[in-house]
């Protein structure tokens, strides 16, 4: 990570009086090289590097500070200032009431989010607040809402189903004018991917709703999809913030670079729990700490900018051959990688017949390969490391939040447990060695 790369140039940059363009060359060479074997664009690492040197140059070493932590100080200014210098607070300054829709693909977490925000609104600025749901194609997912709604005891406008969902959210914003709310959240519809009929329906949303807020909810686990989606909803939508979910899991802070530099918006709250309260304002300076002081950022920011590569299956490999902790996440990245290399049809030619076999055994075709990936989704980073926790209230949590029966998550609970008996099967013979060729 950047700091252990640091830490050895830090030591020859002891012992000098300040910074200069020679002593420091050796640490900007460290930190470009880290930046760009995490993937991150050539003309972001460029002007990174540019500012840190420009920044550090000069810069008298005083005190007890020794050169390299000067130099770490001045990486983490920078840092900061990448990901915005300033919490971004919301902005509700309209005619209530103050509209903010959500977007984001499915699992992201806007159905949670809205909840989430909509407590913290009310808690902490005594708004009134209504909560209406636009994803007619799933009334799963309202009554997911509803429920929420309801614990919560925040205002819930029922949405009639047989309506387009900018004329249900026309519909919650006449009642929230009727009944004085200050702030309409609008939660809406997601898909697994990016698609056109999702985005126009997005836009149209927006366009009809005319939201002072419209932010984009992304899932900071899903790395690399979550700054292609960032750009994808960017351009299609004039974003005024991100929310960046489910930072307690193992993403630690490198999607809250990426999205930042693609969308060029505020992250303005992060989620840190999947409990109501699990969501905070997002302060770059404290992201930056993160960053630095964190264990894995590098490799963080790699899987971010890599998606499906080498480094990932052979990851993957490792854990099979060693039959030890493979959980749902990889379960996950198995079945993303399986779609990546044209579904499990495509795969099914690659594998030698024994384990095609075995495979048939798991029974996953291409049709389930999406509606697990829903249910993953839809589960919290620790049910995906310990799938044995998925009992009955947990199980139909996430069914209603994937938009599916309890059966369905079941299936899947066999089916990584299949996989899993699969995994030790194969764990002896030539799994890995399989796994990295189909990486290459
Ligand atoms: P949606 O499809 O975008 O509406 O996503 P949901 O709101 O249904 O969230 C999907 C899953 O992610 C649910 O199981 C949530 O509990 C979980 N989740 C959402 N935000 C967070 C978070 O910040 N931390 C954790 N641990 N889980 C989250
Ligand atoms: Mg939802």
């Amino acid at each position: 990570n950047l700091t252990q790369r640091l830490s050895g140039v830090i030591k020859n940059l002891r012992g000098q009086a300040r910074l200069t363009e020679s002593n420091i060359q050796d640490a900007l060479r460290e930190v470009r090289m880290a930046l760009l074997e995490a993937d991150v664009a050539l003309p972001v690492v460029k002007d990174f590097i540019a500012q840190v040197k420009e920044a550090a140059l000069g810069q008298e070493v005083i005190g007890n500070l020794n050169p390299g932590q000067a130099f770490i100080g001045v990486v983490h200014r920078e840092l900061t200032k990448l990901m915005g210098e300033h919490n971004d607070a919301l902005n509700l300054a309209t005619t209530p009431p103050a509209v903010i829709l959500m977007a984001g693909l499915q699992g992201a977490g806007k159905t949670t989010t809205s909840g989430k925000l909509a407590k913290l609104l009310r808690e902490q600025q005594k708004k009134k607040v209504l909560l209406v749901s636009c994803d007619v194609y799933r009334p799963a997912a309202i009554e997911q809402l509803r429920t929420l709604a309801q614990q919560l005891e925040i205002d819930f406008f029922a949405s009639d189903i047989s309506q387009k969902p900018q004329d249900i959210a026309l519909a919650a914003h006449d009642y929230a004018k009727k009944h004085y709310h200050d702030v309409l959240i609008v939660d809406t519809a997601g898909r697994l991917a990016i698609d056109a009929a999702m985005m126009e329906e997005i836009k149209q949303l927006n366009a009809a709703l005319k939201p002072i807020e419209t932010l984009f909810v992304v899932d900071a686990m899903t790395g690399q999809d979550a700054v292609n989606t960032a750009k994808a909803f960017g351009e299609a939508l004039p974003l005024t913030g991100v929310i960046l979910t489910k930072l307690d899991g193992d993403a630690r802070g490198g999607a809250a670079l990426s999205v930042r530099q693609i969308t060029g918006k505020p992250i303005k709250f992060i989620g840190v729990s999947e409990k109501p309260n699990g969501l905070e304002a997002f302060h770059p300076e404290r992201m930056a700490s993160r960053v630095l002081g964190m264990g894995d950022v590098l490799s963080l920011l790699e899987e971010a900018q890599r998606g499906v590569d080498m480094a990932e299956a052979q990851k993957l490999a490792k854990k099979v051959q060693s039959g030890k902790g493979f959980d749902l996440n990889d379960f996950k990245m198995q079945i993303v990688q399986m779609r990546k290399m044209g579904g499990m049809s495509a795969l099914m030619d690659k594998l030698p017949a024994q384990l095609s076999q075995a495979a048939a055994g798991a029974q996953v075709d291409d049709k389930q390969i999406n509606r697990i990936e829903g249910i993953i989704n839809s589960m919290t980073p620790l049910e995906r490391s310990k799938p044995e926790l998925i009992k009955a209230s947990r199980k139909r949590r996430i069914a209603m939040g994937a938009g599916v029966q309890v059966m369905h998550v079941n299936q899947l609970l066999n089916q990584f447990e299949q996989s899993q008996k699969m995994m030790k099967m194969f764990s002896k013979g030539g799994m890995g060695k399989l796994m990295r060729g189909m990486a290459g």
